[in-house]
């Protein structure tokens, strides 16, 4: 029997279910709030765990064209202090397949291809319950049924409210991103910093961390601890000393306004590391939330969710992994489920199998933004040092 399948969102989650769904001989839908794929930048590069996104990536019949495409020099990690001094220097080796780098954006044309994606479908609200299935409201005020529906809708999902009262909460570190473009040729200086894969400064309570992406883009994170309304007063909230009072709050959409705040929060840190903020065009402000943990809710027949609508952790490598592979997992399960109640039963089990192993994922990640970003830098360091193969 066919089932009408939804999933809401076209990220790892989403664009990973329908793919291998797809690729069992199932039609499934894609609604995507987005109004085409290039309405904005794709964001950052994604390292894709052999265990968890390659797993997902050789279910949707991709893993050779993953391989093709991702960065294996990408798992390259340098550490430095405040001053420029070089901590540990991790080389990758080619053959390495631990965790490969890809682009976000080269990550989702590999899944787009072939699916149904409905672009400018917003949802903004699920009712799940009625007769002829689950009922979907648009932002446009249309409305559609389905007999499943899958929230892969992200941090904000808006068909987690069928499901769960839960809400994000602001973890205490905000994340400010810019980028730097043609570095090999531009900044050369920046790119030998950068090297091959990620590098970070950990100092008291901030970081810088710079990741290379394909094509000599780097991205580039300044991260701090502060208040979520930090902007409104940066020198009282970010303990600066550079104005009278009373202090003029940093309009977020002003570049030079928050470059500003962040070379006066960086201040004494080495030339080549303000540098990295210094020639960023554009800062997006993107405070951490986390989902509580764990997230569970009673299953209802018909909703479920997937990736950070299900579990919002820190961005610490697990995210988008465990976003694919649910996603996988759950569309080879649906796959096999022959009536209505085989299908409620695929779901209520993946449910359980989800939460269990994204609650200790959730665990890992939060102890780890406490150690990353942390009154003491030797924590960073002592994270990575845990983190390295023996
Ligand atoms: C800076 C940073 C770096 C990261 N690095 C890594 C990493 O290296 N490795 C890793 O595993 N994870 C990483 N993560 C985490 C990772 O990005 C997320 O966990 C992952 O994107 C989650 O995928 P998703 O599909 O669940 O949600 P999303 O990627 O958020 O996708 C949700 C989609 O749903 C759409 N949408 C939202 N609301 C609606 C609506 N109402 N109706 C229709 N569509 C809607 C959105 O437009 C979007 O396309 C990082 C995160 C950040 C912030």
């Amino acid at each position: 029997m066919r089932h009408r399948i939804a999933a809401v969102g076209g990220g790892p989650a989403g664009l990973t279910f329908a793919r291998v769904l797809h690729r069992h001989g199932h039609s499934v839908t894609v609604l995507e709030r987005d109004p085409s794929p290039d309405a904005r930048p794709p964001g950052g590069t994604l390292d894709l765990h052999e265990g968890m996104g390659q797993r997902a990536m050789d279910k949707a019949g991709l893993l050779a064209e993953f391989r093709a495409l991702a960065r294996p020099e990408g798992q390259a990690m340098r550490i430095l202090a405040p001053d420029g001094t070089v901590l540990r220097d991790w080389q990758a080796d080619p053959d390495d397949k631990a965790h490969p780098e890809i682009d976000r954006g080269q990550l989702r044309d590999l899944l787009l291809d072939s699916l149904d994606v409905q672009w400018g479908r917003g949802v903004a609200e699920v009712v799940p319950g009625g007769g002829d299935g689950v009922l979907v409201r648009f932002e446009d005020g249309r409305q559609e049924t389905f007999d499943l529906l899958v929230g892969a809708d992200g941090a904000w999902s808006r068909v987690r409210p069928a499901l769960s009262s839960a809400t994000p909460h602001y973890t205490g570190v905000i994340l400010i991103e810019t980028s730097l473009d043609d570095v090999d040729t531009r900044h050369p200086d920046l790119a030998r910093l950068v090297g091959d894969g990620s590098m970070a400064a950990y100092g008291v309570n901030r970081a810088v961390v710079a990741q290379r992406n394909s094509g000599g883009h780097v991205k580039v994170y300044a991260q701090f601890r502060a208040p979520l309304d930090w902007h409104t007063d940066p020198d009282r909230h970010l303990g600066l000393n550079r104005h009278a009072d009373p202090n003029p709050g940093v309009d977020l959409a002003d570049a030079e306004a928050v470059r500003s705040s962040l070379l006066a929060l960086f201040d004494g840190w080495a030339a080549p590391l303000l540098d990295l903020l210094r020639h960023g065009a554009v800062f997006a402000h993107r405070p951490l939330h986390v989902l509580p943990v764990p997230h569970t809710w009673t299953h209802v027949p018909g909703v479920t969710l997937l990736g950070d609508a299900a579990h919002l952790m820190p961005p610490l490598g697990a995210g988008a992994n465990l976003a694919m592979l649910e996603g996988a997992e759950l569309a080879e399960s649906v796959a096999a489920a022959s009536g209505p109640d085989e299908l409620d039963k695929a779901v209520r089990a993946f449910e359980e199998q989800m939460w269990v192993r994204a609650g200790k994922w959730a665990k890992i990640t939060t102890a780890g933004l406490e150690r990353l970003v942390s009154p003491d830098p030797a924590e960073a360091l002592a994270l990575f040092d845990e983190l390295q193969p023996s």
